[in-house]
């Protein structure tokens, strides 16, 4: 098992990428604090890993709340006794509307949680990361973080400033053993992005825009977070990768 005895934080694991993530660090060894603003999702996740005879906790924090942030590393280091990797993946899309209509609370509120939340998650699991003498963390930006898209400003400004923020803190911790990476995924069947919340013609325009000509699973961005949060990944930090079906492939 590639992550055994090793423990995680994944913060909006109540579904989608987060879920498939805490999932499958779970089925490698990893004890998990499935983390989400979603009680119900969040439990749900626990009990599928503990009935695979995995071990997770639930612990319910607001991506955008700094103090949730620091509760949810104290509840894991006392429960697991330590942290080693952290995927920072919480997040919404927010208000879609061209720059000069975006209010400023639609801003403020997808700048506050895509952004600031992986801010305020690294400052909390940085330091214990440092007590364990090694760690990776795992930013999920979007190839919305390397390219930009029309109605969607704050969200756009948010990835990017996430992949600034993970190439500065490898940066700032390379010497300490500490790796930190983004993960630019495609658009991904999840919650965000369904036939329901979009309709079948915006779907069918996205997929056409990847070069398999269909979304990816949150599976294939599970299968990114293992290998970054794993020894395979020794000597990569400060990266941006891509799983988009070849999206930024123009
Ligand atoms: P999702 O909606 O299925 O999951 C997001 C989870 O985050 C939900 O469980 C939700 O409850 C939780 N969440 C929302 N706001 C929160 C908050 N303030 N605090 C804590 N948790 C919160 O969506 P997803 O597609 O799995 O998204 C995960 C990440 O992947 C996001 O950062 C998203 O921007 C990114 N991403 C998604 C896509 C896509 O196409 N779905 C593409 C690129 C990047």
């Amino acid at each position: 098992k590639k992550l055994q005895d090793k423990v995680a934080i994944i913060t909006g694991a109540g579904s989608g990428i987060g879920q498939a993530t805490a999932l499958l660090f779970a089925k490698e060894g990893a004890k998990v604090t499935v983390s989400d603003i979603n009680e119900e999702h969040g439990n749900e996740v626990v009990e599928m890993i503990k009935k695979e005879g995995g071990e997770a906790l639930f612990v319910k924090a607001d991506s955008a709340n700094i103090e949730d942030h620091k509760r949810l590393v104290k509840e894991t280091v006392e429960k697991f006794g330590g942290l080693h990797i952290a995927v920072n993946n919480a997040g919404i899309g927010g208000e879609s509307n061209k720059v000069g209509d975006m209010s400023t609370e639609g801003w403020e509120k997808v700048i506050s949680i895509n952004l600031s939340g992986v801010f305020y998650g690294m400052k909390y699991q940085i330091p214990e990361m440092l007590k364990s003498g090694k760690g990776s963390i795992i930013n999920i930006s979007s190839i919305l973080g390397q390219a930009g898209f029309g109605g969607s400003a704050g969200y756009v400004a948010a990835k990017h400033g996430v992949v600034g923020l993970t190439k500065t803190a490898a940066w700032d911790y390379g010497k300490d053993n500490l790796r930190v990476n983004a993960i630019g995924p495609g658009f991904i069947y999840t919650g965000l992005v369904s036939e329901e919340t979009m309709g079948k013609e915006a779907l069918n325009m996205l997929e056409g825009k990847h070069a398999f000509g269909r979304l990816g699973q949150p599976e294939e961005i599970a299968n990114m977070c293992l290998f970054l949060a794993s020894d395979d990944a020794s000597f990569v930090t400060g990266s941006y990768y891509a799983v988009d079906g070849g999206y930024l492939a123009v």
